[in-house]
């Protein structure tokens, strides 16, 4: 549907139909994988639909960037080999040596490592700030400072950072506003909607959604300005190439139709899990952004849908008890990554969060970040009961 307008249409209809049309030689209702590297000109010049050369442009990979575009309610979007590419693309294309950017507390390890050990060798000067307060992000800003980074909910302690008031602090300085979503996902929370100004996902997560894939989207937002940011990244996306595969761009779109009703899946276990370790005596606190009691949680109800499938929380006991957990846990599967259909547990500062030890973003040694998957929450809960008892 990139003919028609699918601005009107709800959000489950614009992941199904956005970018999806059926291909007019066959009628085959899915994009298919065009599999190749380019494309007969009909003359010196002559493109068919404007392909030429599939690092600067392949149909398949062209539906997803129409489809992500649509669902993150921005003006253009782009695919990547990975979510660390389309980051490294946003960066080069928007900023020169000497500029400052704020990047967050807790970032994702691997978005503070570009940051620190490939950016800043590069000459971008980067400070630190808890993007969860509004003033830490002010007074983090400098002279130079032309980029704010945030994630929300954050990871892996699940902060919530003000979109709407962090856009506007950022534009006053003359700065903008990329929000990584990876963790909330289009269908909980639209950051373009709140004034970002750039989108980025690792749609290896919640995107993709079956651990099947690596890749990264990036979106910009509307207006004249957008537009011309939209042009520079399109240019560094062929300039540097870290672009989707035809394969890979195919697994995030079909990922993308069932997003809505898997996010909802791996919300309602979320809140069924959040309540089961509330409840029991080795857990001594459970970070959600659904949590009443969460600092994040009144921000949260007015910037998200619901409040998503990441769950972490602290044992008593320290970092024994907590690696101890992890190592018990039968169908909840210890691994790296989150937003798959299958559970994973994880112990974030041995294994995601490793890179920060001994850093101002070193996370709690006594912490344990789940990703909840969409399996019955009944075993789920009776994995993570059996696994938690034997300690006691
Ligand atoms: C995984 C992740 C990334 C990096 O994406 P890759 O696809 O692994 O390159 C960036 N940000 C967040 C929040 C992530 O979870």
């Amino acid at each position: 549907m990139t003919g028609h307008d699918v601005d009107p249409l709800g959000f489950s209809s614009r992941a199904i139909h956005a970018g999806q049309d059926p291909d007019p030689t066959t009628g085959a209702v899915v994009v298919p994988i065009w599999q190749t590297s380019t494309y007969k000109q009909d003359g010196i010049g002559g493109l068919r639909g404007g392909y030429e050369y599939s690092r600067s442009a392949n149909p398949t990979r062209t539906a997803l960037e129409v489809q992500i575009a649509a669902l993150e309610a921005g003006s253009r979007g782009f695919a990547f080999a990975s979510g660390l590419a389309g980051q490294d693309t946003v960066l080069r294309s928007l900023l020169a040596p000497g500029d400052h950017v704020v990047i967050p507390a807790d970032a994702y390890g691997g978005t503070f490592r570009q940051f620190d050990k490939v950016a800043r060798p590069w000459g971008l000067d980067y400070d630190i700030a808890r993007v969860t307060s509004v003033d830490a992000v002010r007074a983090a800003l400098r002279p130079r400072t032309r980029l704010v980074w945030v994630e929300s909910p954050t990871n892996p302690l699940l902060g919530v950072a003000d979109i709407a008031a962090v856009a506007e602090v950022a534009h006053e300085a003359g700065a903008l506003l990329v929000v990584d979503n990876t963790f909330a996902s289009p269908y909980l929370q639209q950051p373009v909607s709140l004034g970002a100004d750039i989108v980025t996902h690792s749609s290896t997560k919640y995107a993709g959604g079956h651990s099947d894939v690596v890749g990264g989207l990036v979106v910009v937002g509307h207006g004249d300005d957008h537009r011309e940011l939209g042009e520079r990244i399109a240019f560094h996306q062929n300039a540097v190439g870290a672009v989707a595969g035809p394969f890979d761009s195919w697994l995030v779109q079909r990922g993308l139709k069932t997003l809505a009703v898997r996010m909802e899946r791996h919300c309602d276990n979320a809140e069924r899990v959040v309540e089961f370790l509330l409840g029991h005596p080795a857990v001594a606190q459970v970070l959600y952004p659904g949590l009443p009691d969460h600092p994040g949680h009144d921000v949260a109800v007015r910037q998200m849908r619901r409040f998503g499938g990441m769950v972490s929380f602290r044992v008593r006991g320290g970092e024994d008890v907590a690696v101890k957990v992890c190592a018990e846990t039968q169908l909840w599967t210890l691994g790296e990554s989150l937003g798959g259909v299958e559970s994973l547990i994880e112990h974030p500062a041995r294994m995601t969060h490793a890179s920060v030890a001994g850093t101002a973003l070193e996370v709690p040694a006594d912490l344990i970040r789940l990703s909840v998957g969409i399996e019955d929450v009944d075993d789920l809960i009776a994995d993570l009961a059996q696994a938690l008892d034997r300690l006691g």
